[in-house]
């Protein structure tokens, strides 16, 4: 049964161990298993020993601390915040965040920053004082502790200007990566560690005297072990260092090459702003063009448009490109994908579009092979050009339903249909995973933010960094 699953989700928990307390116990989840472990009430069990309990109770704290983990969406922005409030001070020379932020993972447990500076005693007084923090764990002369009143832990760090960039690398990781490059350094009679890259004198990476080589900056790491620099968003051990051996690292998308925002909902559905606003918005940004996309029909809980609502809202795009000089809005629609694979617009009114978007909002519990050919079918349309957020996830409120990326994205290929990289830290659908999987495919990809409210328009660096 399911709760077999459910204990076998704690590290360290196989079936067996699973059954045993599924059975024995009579209990249903996790919370009731802490509570009896607690009370030693499973150690003694048949077969299971005290040392399982307290393995069990260890796995249990792990999975409790995993769910406080937060999105990207939550932790940039405290982290801009931190690196703004200090890097005014004349007594900050560099700072940078590090880890997983740094990485742009699309979740993350907290936030570490690193600095130089010649008087590090007052930087770390500046920081327990920004307005944001609410509660100092650790106060040290080079290093402090604290977390901000949303309950975002963050570290900060001091470190001397000659070790920086390796500082840089050690703290942003990952820990996988950082593992293979040790080993590089290792097998070149180097040593690597958060100061600095050093020759042994006896050559071993172990004895002997050691000498500086480098470390101030990162790309004199990377060059110490012969090494391009690799991007922070590659460094998961993911194959990027075979890459950078072999001048193979791919050239990363950056924000100043987005020209556009291909999915934006105006007022006329559930969006905050009138077209107007949202044209003026993203010429701030240097776009060249914006896809407005309200939602069809079927989805009235979004403000889903009529026929005639949304033939009108293209007139008003049509009138509105006259008046605008080097600047677009493409009539676009996030069609819905019905539960039974059918579209809510007919063809007739579909070929008004620039762009049709097609996305699923409903039947998220149907069987994998269901949800599959929903998307398929779509797909098969000759007016459909983009599968909006694919997978559905919504962090913290609903994982990505079951799909065949294999079949989805043949078809695709065949079907010229782009998929989406949805920007919106929630969501980041198609995640980093399967955009690798779709690029290896020759699956088209947009980047687009969903847009709402104009600030989301910024979430455009979430979606970049996924790619
Ligand atoms: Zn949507
Ligand atoms: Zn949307």
């Amino acid at each position: 049964p399911g709760e077999i699953f459910k204990f076998m989700e704690i590290p360290g928990v196989g079936p067996r161990t699973a059954k045993l307390l599924y059975e024995e116990l009579k209990i249903k989840d996790i919370e009731q298993l802490k509570k009896l472990a607690l009370a030693h009430k499973v150690a003694g069990l048949p077969g299971l020993k005290e040392k399982t309990e307290e393995n069990i109770l260890r796995g249990i704290e792990l999975i409790e601390k995993q769910r406080k983990r937060m999105d990207l969406g939550q932790g940039w922005p405290v982290a801009q915040e931190i690196i703004n409030g200090l890097k005014i001070l004349p007594e900050v020379k560099k700072i940078s965040p590090a880890g997983s932020l740094r990485r742009m993972r699309e979740t993350i447990r907290d936030i570490d920053i690193l600095v130089t500076s010649n008087r590090p005693a007052k930087v770390m007084e500046a920081f327990v004082k920004l307005p944001l923090i609410k509660e100092v764990l650790a106060h040290g002369p080079t290093k402090s502790s604290a977390v901000t009143k949303e309950g975002v832990q963050v570290d900060i760090r001091v470190v001397e200007p000659s070790s920086y960039g390796a500082a840089l690398v050690y703290f942003t990781g990952s820990k996988e990566h950082n593992v293979q490059i040790r080993k590089m350094a290792n097998q070149k009679g180097l040593k690597i560690n958060e100061y600095g890259v050093f020759s042994a004198a006896d050559g071993s990476a172990s004895g002997g005297k050691n000498k500086y080589l480098a470390g101030k900056t990162e790309e004199e790491v990377y060059q110490a072990l012969k090494l391009p620099f690799i991007p922070p968003e590659l460094r998961e051990d993911r194959g990027e260092i075979d890459a950078a051996l072999k001048g193979k690292l791919p050239k990363l998308v950056e924000l100043k090459d987005i020209k556009g925002d291909f999915h934006i909902h105006t007022q006329a559905s559930d969006g905050a702003h009138s077209l107007e606003e949202l044209v003026e918005a993203a010429r701030e940004k240097d776009y060249e063009y914006i896809v407005i996309c309200d939602h069809s029909a079927s989805l009235p809980i979004a403000g889903g448009l009529s026929a005639k609502e949304v033939l009108k809202e293209i007139e008003a795009i049509r009138k509105l490109n006259k008046k605008l000089k080097r600047f677009r809005v493409l009539a676009g629609v996030e069609l819905e994908i019905l539960t039974d694979g059918k579209i809510d617009y007919n063809d007739n009114l579909l070929k008004e579009f620039d762009v049709v978007i097609a996305a699923i909002h409903s039947g998220f519990k149907q069987p994998k092979e269901v949800l599959t050919n929903r998307i398929i079918q779509v797909m098969e349309s000759k007016y459909v050009n983009i599968i909006a957020h694919p997978t559905g996830r919504l962090f913290g409120v609903r994982n990505p339903y079951p799909l065949d990326f294999d079949k989805i994205f043949k078809t695709a290929k065949e079907t010229n249909t782009f998929m989406e990289i949805n920007a919106y830290p929630q969501r980041l659908d198609l995640n980093d995973e399967n955009i690798r999987l779709a690029k290896d495919k020759g699956v088209g990809l947009v980047i687009s933010t969903d847009t709402h409210q104009i600030s989301q328009l910024d979430n455009m660096i979430f979606g970049v960094a996924t790619a």
